[in-house]
C-alpha cells in the first residue's frame, strides 16, 4: 500500500482504472484478469490478509477451466488434500457409527488422470477439486499481485464513493479507523469501481440496490442457523471405523452436521445445524467439543482454531448488477445457501465475465454497451444458480431424522435402509452436478447473436455439450492428450475445419482492424470435428460461443454485436 500511503501523506489523490472493493475470490479473481490483460487496479479489502477459514471447500470443473486458462490450475490442484486422498461425500448416523450412503469419487491424482478418458457430460479440461477457499485465495492473491504489480491493499476499505460522467470518486480508509491523522481517508480517481465485498457490501447499499428473493428459510438441516468450527482432530482417521471420505454429514436428531476435510491430515471444517431453541451467541470452545461428540459418536481429542456462525437458508440475489460506472459481484450480487457449493463459485464466474469487458472498454476496443452485457449475463446466472442450490437445500433439509434412526433392530434396520435409499439419491443430485457448472448459458444476452437454435434443456445432472451460440464452448482431448482448451487464445479465437480457412480468415481479419485480439485455429482433427461440428465459430476470452455460422458475410456487422467494437 505505499502509494495509498504515499497519497495519504502528501494529500494527493491516486489514479486508477479499476477500483475493487473486497480481496475476497471474486475481488483477486478479476484482479487476475484485468492485471494479465495490463489494467491498472487497486484492490482493497479490511483484513489483514486473505481468510484464515476455510469457507467454500469445493472448487467446480469450470472453475478449474478458468484457473487453467489463467495458468493457475495444477498449483491450486497441489493444495488442500494430499493427492491420494478420497474425494467421497459419505452420510453417517454420527461418524462412529452406521454408514448410510456414500459417493465414491476420485483423488485429486486421479482426477488428474481420468479426465483425459472422460467423454460426454464430464469432458473437460478439468474435473472438480476439494480445496478449501483459504488455500485458494492465498494463491489468487500471489497471482494477482505479481500481474498487477501492485500488493493487494489489506488493512484499507471503501468509505464512500460518488461517480460522474468520466469515473468514480472513492475515498477509502484505513480499516483501524481511529481518526488519527494517519487515518484520513484517501481520494481514490478511478474510471470504474467493482463491489467484491461481500453479502453486506458497502458498494451494493450505497447505491440502494436490494437483494430479492428467499430468506429465512427453516428446515432441520441447511436452513437456519449454523455453529461453524475449524478444528484439528488428529486420531480422527485413526479412529474412524469407515473409509476416509472429503465430506462426513451426521444425519441424527441430535446434532446435523457437514464437515469438509482442510488438509486430510487432521483439520476440519465442522458445520453443525443449531435447533431453534439453542441460542450460539455464547457458546464457546467447550461447546464446539460437544456438539463434535454429538455429530461422531466419538470421545477424541480436538483443537478449535476458530468459531463463529452464520444463517443457511438463503437465495437472494441482487436487483441489478451495475450502476452507470459501478459493479458488483460475487456475494455483493447473490447469496446462497452453500449446498451444492456455488456460491464462491458464480462469484468467480462473475470475475471472469466482467474482467474481459472492463479490459476491452478500457482499451478502447470496445463501446461502453458492452459493459451493459455483465449484467444482462450474469443475473439470470445468480438466480439460476441460488435457485439450483435452494433445491439441493429443500432436498438435504427436508429429509426428516428420529431416533428410531439409530435404534438397533428390524425397525432401525429398515429406517436406516429407507434412508440409505434417500440419501443415495440425494448425493448424486448435488454433487454430480456437471450441468450446473458447465451448463450457464447467455441466450438473450445482446453480446450473443444466436443462430435460431435451441439449446439442450438446463438441467443439474446432465450437460450437453453444444456450439449453439451462448454457452461454453463444448471441451475436446485433441489425440486424446492435449486439452482444445490449451490451442484457443487468451482474448478472442475463431475456430473451424480447414475447408472454411477463408471464412474464419475473414473474421478474424475483421477482428483484428477492429483492435482485437484474435487467433485462429483451423481444427481437423477427429475430436474437434465430433465436439465442434463443421460450423465456423466465435469464441469469447470467456470460451463462450457467441457466433456460429458456416459462411461470413459481414464479419464487422458480426463483430460489432458480439464485441461492441466500434
Ligand atoms: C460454511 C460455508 C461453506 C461454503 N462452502 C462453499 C462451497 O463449497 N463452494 C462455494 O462455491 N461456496 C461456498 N461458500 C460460499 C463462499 O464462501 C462465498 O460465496 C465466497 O466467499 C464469495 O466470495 P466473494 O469474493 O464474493 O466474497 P467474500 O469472500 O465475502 O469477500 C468479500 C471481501 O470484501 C471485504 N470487504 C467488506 N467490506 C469492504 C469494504 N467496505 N471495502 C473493501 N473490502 C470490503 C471483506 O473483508 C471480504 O474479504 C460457503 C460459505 C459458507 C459460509
Amino acid at each position: 500500500m505505499k502509494d495509498l500511503q504515499e497519497a495519504q501523506r502528501q494529500g494527493a489523490t491516486l489514479e486508477v482504472d479499476v477500483l475493487i472493493a473486497g480481496a475476497g475470490p471474486c475481488g483477486l479473481m478479476l484482479a487476475n484478469e484485468l492485471g494479465l490483460r495490463g489494467i491498472g487496479c487497486l484492490l482493497v479489502d479490511p483484513k489483514a490478509t486473505t481468510a484464515f477459514n476455510p469457507q467454500a471447500n469445493a472448487t467446480q470443473a469450470r472453475t478449474m477451466e478458468h484457473f487453467r486458462r489463467i495458468g493457475i490450475a495444477n498449483q491450486i490442484r497441489a493444495l488442500g488434500l494430499p493427492a491420494d486422498h478420497p474425494t467421497d461425500i459419505a452420510y453417517f448416523t454420527r461418524f462412529a457409527t452406521h454408514e448410510l450412503a456414500r459417493l465414491r469419487l476420485p483423488t485429486a491424482a486421479q482426477a488428474t488422470e481420468h479426465v483425459r478418458g472422460l467423454r460426454g457430460a464430464w469432458n473437460a479440461a478439468e474435473l472438480p477439486h476439494r480445496v478449501s477457499q483459504k488455500f485458494v485465495e492465498a494463491v489468487l492473491r500471489e497471482h494477482a499481485e505479481a500481474r498487477t504489480g501492485r500488493p493487494v491493499a489489506f488493512g484499507w476499505k471503501l468509505l464512500a464513493f460518488e461517480q460522474d460522467e468520466d469515473g468514480v470518486m472513492a475515498r477509502v480508509v484505513p480499516a483501524d479507523d481511529s481518526g488519527a491523522p494517519a487515518h484520513t481517508p484517501v481520494n481514490v480517481r478511478a474510471r470504474f469501481l467493482v463491489g467484491a465485498d461481500g453479502a453486506r457490501s458497502t458498494v451494493r447499499q450505497s447505491m440502494g440496490i436490494a437483494y430479492s428473493g428467499a430468506t429465512g428459510v427453516q428446515r432441520q438441516f441447511m436452513g437456519g442457523r449454523m455453529f461453524a468450527v475449524y478444528l484439528r482432530a488428529p486420531t480422527f482417521y485413526e479412529q474412524l471405523p469407515h473409509d476416509r471420505a472429503w465430506m462426513y454429514v451426521s444425519v441424527n436428531p441430535e446434532r446435523r452436521v457437514f464437515m469438509a476435510s482442510v488438509d486430510g491430515r487432521g483439520e476440519f471444517a465442522f458445520h453443525a445445524a443449531v435447533h431453534p431453541d439453542e441460542d450460539p451467541s455464547g457458546w464457546t470452545h467447550a461447546d464446539a467439543k460437544r456438539l463434535f461428540a454429538q455429530a461422531s459418536g466419538m470421545t477424541i481429542p480436538i483443537e478449535v482454531l476458530s468459531t463463529g456462525t452464520w444463517i443457511a437458508g438463503h437465495s437472494l440475489v441482487a436487483e441489478r448488477y451495475q450502476q452507470g460506472r459501478v459493479f458488483i459481484a460475487g456475494d455483493a450480487a447473490h447469496l446462497f445457501t452453500p449446498t451444492g457449493g456455488l456460491g464462491y463459485n458464480t462469484a468467480v464466474g462473475d470475475a471472469v465475465n466482467l474482467g474481459w469487458k472492463l479490459a476491452s472498454v478500457l482499451h478502447g476496443h470496445a463501446h461502453r454497451d458492452l459493459l451493459d452485457s455483465y449484467d444482462a449475463e450474469r443475473r439470470p446466472i445468480g438466480v439460476r444458480n441460488t435457485g439450483y442450490a435452494r433445491g439441493f437445500a429443500d432436498s438435504i433439509g427436508g429429509f426428516q431424522t428420529t431416533p428410531a434412526l439409530e435404534a438397533d433392530g428390524p425397525e432401525g434396520d429398515a429406517l436406516r435402509a429407507h434412508a440409505s435409499t434417500v440419501l443415495d439419491d440425494h448425493v448424486r443430485r448435488e454433487f454430480n452436478i456437471p450441468g450446473v457448472t458447465f451448463g450457464e448459458r447467455y441466450d438473450g444476452s445482446p453480446v450473443i447473436t444466436g443462430d435460431g437454435s435451441t439449446p439442450p434443456p438446463d438441467s443439474a445432472n446432465d450437460y450437453r455439450p453444444t456450439t449453439c451460440p451462448g454457452g461454453r464452448l463444448p471441451h475436446a482431448w485433441l489425440g486424446g492428450e492435449r486439452s482444445l482448451y490449451d490451442e484457443l487464445g487468451f482474448e478472442w479465437t475463431v475456430l473451424a475445419p480447414g475447408a472454411r480457412r477463408d471464412a474464419a480468415q475473414a473474421l478474424v481479419t475483421a477482428g483484428t482492424a477492429a483492435g482485437l485480439d484474435v487467433t485462429l485455429r483451423l481444427c481437423d482433427e477427429p475430436e474437434a470435428r465430433e465436439a465442434l461440428g463443421d460450423a465456423v465459430l466465435l469464441v469469447r476470452p470467456d470460451q463462450v460461443v457467441a457466433w456460429r455460422g458456416s459462411a461470413v458475410q459481414a464479419p464487422h456487422a458480426i463483430w460489432r454485436q458480439v464485441a461492441c467494437t466500434r
